[in-house]
């Protein structure tokens, strides 16, 4: 049985991260128990019970260690279990920019592009493959697209997916999310599991780190197995783990909201950098946000704004009602601005025109 696509939105309630414990208690506590016998050890005549107090000594140090020891021992084999092999198909800037964090929590990283991107993923710690076949008989647990919007169809079809384990975790991170559920369900075997899934942050909004940011994610398909669901859960700990607001979302949900806080955001910056504004020694605090908003919106490529509004349906309704605030807005200030002239003009009263106060707002 497959657990089915949410359609209500429902807040995940993140497991705190498993941090490794500090390795100092162990080696503490036993210090603190051997205390005694090092006091003693001044006493005349202790060179005698030198043996003894070495046996003593020891078998109080492991005492001591063992409860540490074992929790530790704990904490180690969950974060084995937690620890992943991912593949990242498209390795540009927003793939390796989710890698650094990925090979930071110690997961076992692949990646294949269209560029040879071999020298950065080196860097990284991660294998880069130029050739597909060679990365899907790496058997990874996940493969996480992460390509542009226009490409993502082109990109998956040239995957050689058979080569893959029979019940892989597909992930994608694009910035849509109809259009990868679609192709994703439609593209790969049944028993592949899908999660389809939206960090609503970028290597410039979250510069300083994801604590905090939401994390979008739609279960579509995974397999009612307690090691499927464990990889799926091991996946979405990598973003818990950071701090991420976790909202699990229908992929439906997310692109109709998604029109508004995204594809309205990237419009706005686009089109204040159009308008080429530079900073004064006079900014306003508002100013500065607008001035922010065009570096935080137009380092992303031209790409992927032009894949928020084609793989989005709700994107031209959005344009729309732009334009139509736009004139609104135009033609609350001409009205009130024909009302003076005309006064001017056909009234002869140039200092005292009587103009309806609701026509002209302050
Ligand atoms: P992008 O311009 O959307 O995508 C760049 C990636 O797409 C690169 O890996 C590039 O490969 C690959 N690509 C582009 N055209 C291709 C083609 N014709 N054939 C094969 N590969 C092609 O920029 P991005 O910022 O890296 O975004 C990647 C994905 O993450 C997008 O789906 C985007 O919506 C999503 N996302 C981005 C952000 C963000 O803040 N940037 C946030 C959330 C989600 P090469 O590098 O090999 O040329």
């Amino acid at each position: 049985m497959l657990s089915s696509s949410t359609s209500t939105l429902r807040l995940h309630q993140p497991n705190r991260p498993h941090r490794p414990h500090p390795a100092a208690p162990a080696a503490g506590g036993a210090t603190h128990l051997a205390s005694p016998l090092r006091w003693r050890g001044h006493a005349p005549g202790a060179a005698s019970l030198a043996p003894l107090r070495a046996r003593a000594q020891r078998i109080r140090a492991l005492d001591a260690a063992q409860p540490f020891d074992f929790e530790s021992r704990a904490a180690g084999l969950l974060e084995e279990r937690q620890r992943l092999k991912i593949a990242i198909v498209g390795f540009g800037n927003f793939g390796q920019f989710l890698a650094r964090n990925f090979a930071r929590q110690g997961h076992t990283l692949l990646a294949h592009s269209r560029t040879d991107h071999s020298a950065l993923a080196s860097t990284l710690g991660a294998s880069f493959f130029t050739d597909p076949h060679d990365l899907c008989e790496c058997h990874p647990d996940v493969v996480l697209l992460a390509t542009s919007i226009l490409s993502a169809e082109a990109v998956l079809r040239s995957l050689p997916v058979h080569r893959l384990r029979r019940n892989t975790l597909f992930v994608d991170v694009l910035s849509v999310k109809e259009f990868p559920k679609n192709l994703l369900l439609t593209s790969l075997p049944p028993d592949f599991d899908v999660i389809c899934t939206h960090p609503m942050f970028g290597p410039e909004s979250a510069r300083d780190g994801w604590d905090g940011l939401p994390f979008v994610f739609d279960k579509v398909r995974v397999g009612d197995c307690p090691a499927r669901r464990a990889r799926a859960e091991a996946f979405l700990n990598i973003f818990e783990r950071e701090g991420c607001r976790m909202v699990e979302m229908s992929c439906a949900e997310h692109d109709a909201h998604a029109a508004e806080t995204q594809f309205l955001t990237h419009t706005v910056g686009r089109m204040l950098a159009m308008l080429e504004l530079r900073s004064t020694p006079i900014n306003t605090k508002g100013y500065e946000t607008l001035l922010r908003l065009v570096d935080n919106t137009c380092s992303d490529s031209f790409d992927l704004y032009n894949g928020l509004f084609m793989y989005n349906k709700n994107s031209t309704e959005l344009l729309n009602r732009l334009e139509w605030a736009m004139d609104s807005v135009k033609k609350k200030l001409f009205d009130g601005l024909h009302d003076v002239l005309r006064k001017q003009l056909f009234e002869g009263s140039p200092h005292a025109p009587n103009v309806s106060s609701s026509n002209v707002r302050k």
